[in-house]
This record gives C-alpha cells, structure tokens and sequence, in this order.
C-alpha cells in the first residue's frame, strides 16, 4: 500500500487540509473528498500520480464538514462509493440542510470557500455503523465511531496487527500541522461536547495506531503526548470561555447562557479567545503565517460558538 497526501491547497495555504489518496492492490482509495473549491488541486495531485477521476471507485468520509466532504457529492456522480458514519449519509444524498446551515455560518464566502456541494445518487452512499469494515481497493478499513467535534464522526482504521494500523482520525484528534505541531482544538457548533470527546480521545489512544494522520494535516508519531496535550487544551478552553462568560455577564454561565447571548457580548468574548489563542501562539514561538494557518483550518469564532452551545445544553 502507498499512503499520498494529497494538498487541497485550501484558500492558497499549503498543507492545512489534506485529502488521503491510498493506493492499494486493487486500486486508489480517498480518504476525505475535501471541498469543491480544491478539486483541481486534488485532481492535479491525483494526475500526478497516475490517476483520472474515474479511477476512484471509494471515497471514505470521516465527517460531512465541508472541508472534509463537500465535493463528496461530485465524486459519487462520477461513479465513486461514498462511505460515512450513518447519521451523516442522508445529508450527502440531499445537502439542503447542510448548505442551510453553512449559509448561515459563512453567508457570501460559501462559494469561494466550498464551492460546488452536489448531492450523491442515494446507490453511491454506504452508511456506516460502528465497528463496520469497509473492503476498498483491496485495503480493509474500520469504522471507528469517534464522537465529540461531532456526533457522526468516525476514524478509520487501516490494517490489523502491531505497527500495521494508519488511524484517518478527521477531526477527533484536533489539528496539528506539520512543521509547526501545534495541538489545536476545533470545537464547532452545533454538536461539540466535552464529556464525549474526552471518551473519543481514551477510545483512539486504546485503538492502538502508532500513526495518526488528521485531515489537518499529515502524520503524527508521539500519539500519547498529542492526545495528552489535546485533552489539556479542551479542558482548558471550555474552562476559559466559561469564566469569560461569568465575567462578562457578572453571573455564572449556566444562568447567563439560558438568554441568548448579547452581540456585544459574544464579540467580546471572541476577541478574548482570539487574544487568548495568540497568547499561546507567541508563547508557542509560532510565526504570523502559522497562526493564519491554524486560523484558516480551524476559525476561532467557530469554536467560541461551539463551546457556548455546550455550556448552554450543560447548564454552565
Ligand atoms: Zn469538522
């Protein structure tokens, strides 16, 4: 097996969001489609090596955000299988929801961001439970359910025995980018949830891969100190957003989460995660250009939002 990352160059920065291509003895197998505004880069990357669209026959999706999947739909309309976690799969097959919801997150930069989010022939989808393998190009894969960033999430795993297993973890081992490595946390609304994403964490540590390749973006080795380190900044950011919010409302989070939440009040709060996040940065030694990086894979107002939603299903 030959494992290519594939660089969707998404708006212009290189390696902040990779498309997996594996060539197995049966043929090219993708993991995550990326977005509809990257798939010439993709389709570039994938004639570099060989391959036309209509080689791939399998597309693994770990979740149906749309930097993972939003050219899903194009790739199942050239005769591509789908498979994602099965709370995912009807909105592959009709995206009007999940445009609905995107639209009111990024409003008129959808098409530059996304472009294109086509809907997949409902044949064209496999909808994945916990524990399914998934026979592709010749590899065996398993469905891991891997909740937390989101509830229809899953890791796959590549391979069996010792050494032998590749974990495709998405999101649900944060995002480190290579030559920085940096553990950041992507905490978006609506479905974020401490609690769950802790237990996702034990799960992908005791699943035994020696290599993790997030989507955001390449492999990493030190496993236990990534997820240590990741575990630690979750705790730490919902702690962070949670004491702003008693601070900025003058009562505890639960209570002042039950309104909603004052504009001026959550744009405060953004700056100070924002401020927060830059103080880590710098105290991280990480340059301008990483930091827009980090920003671009995982945009603060998105997890700000996140974490406010948990605290308010919560209560504080
Ligand atoms: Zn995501």
């Amino acid at each position: 097996m030959n494992l290519h990352i594939l660089d969707t160059h998404f708006q212009g920065m290189p390696q902040v969001t990779a498309v997996y291509l594996l060539i197995g003895p049966d043929g090219p197998v993708l993991v995550e489609s990326g977005p509809g505004s990257t798939l010439p880069a993709i389709l570039d990357g994938l004639s570099a090596r060989g391959f036309r669209p209509a080689d791939i026959k399998h597309v693994l999706l770990t979740h149906i955000h749309l930097d993972h999947a939003g050219a899903a739909g194009w790739w199942a309309q050239q005769g591509a299988q789908l498979y994602v976690h099965h709370v995912g799969a009807p909105h592959l097959i009709d995206p009007g929801k999940l445009l609905a919801s995107a639209t009111r997150i990024y409003g008129d930069r959808m098409a530059t961001l996304w472009g294109d989010i086509l809907p997949a022939p409902a044949e064209r989808v496999t909808a994945l439970y916990d524990g399914d393998i998934v026979e592709a190009g010749g590899l065996t894969f398993t469905a891991l359910d891997t909740p937390g960033h989101a509830y229809h999430h899953h890791t796959y795993l590549l391979g069996d025995g010792p050494g032998g297993r590749i974990a495709f973890t998405g999101d649900a081992a944060g995002v480190c980018l290579p030559h920085i490595e940096v553990v950041d946390l992507p905490a978006p609304p609506p479905e974020f949830h401490l609690e769950t994403w802790l237990a996702t964490l034990e799960r992908l540590e005791a699943a035994g891969a020696p290599t993790f390749y997030p989507t955001h973006f390449g492999p990493i080795s030190d496993i236990h100190g990534h997820l240590a380190e990741l575990r630690a900044l979750m705790i730490d950011a919902v702690a962070f957003v949670a004491q702003r919010v008693e601070d900025l409302t003058g009562g505890p989070a639960g209570g002042a989460l039950q309104q909603p939440i004052a504009p001026p009040v959550r744009s405060q709060l953004l700056d100070d995660y924002v401020a927060w996040n830059r103080e880590r940065a710098a105290a991280l030694r990480l340059s301008p250009t990483a930091i827009e990086s980090y920003e671009l894979a995982n945009p603060l107002f998105m997890s700000v939002d996140g974490i406010l939603r948990y605290l308010r299903k919560r209560g504080g």
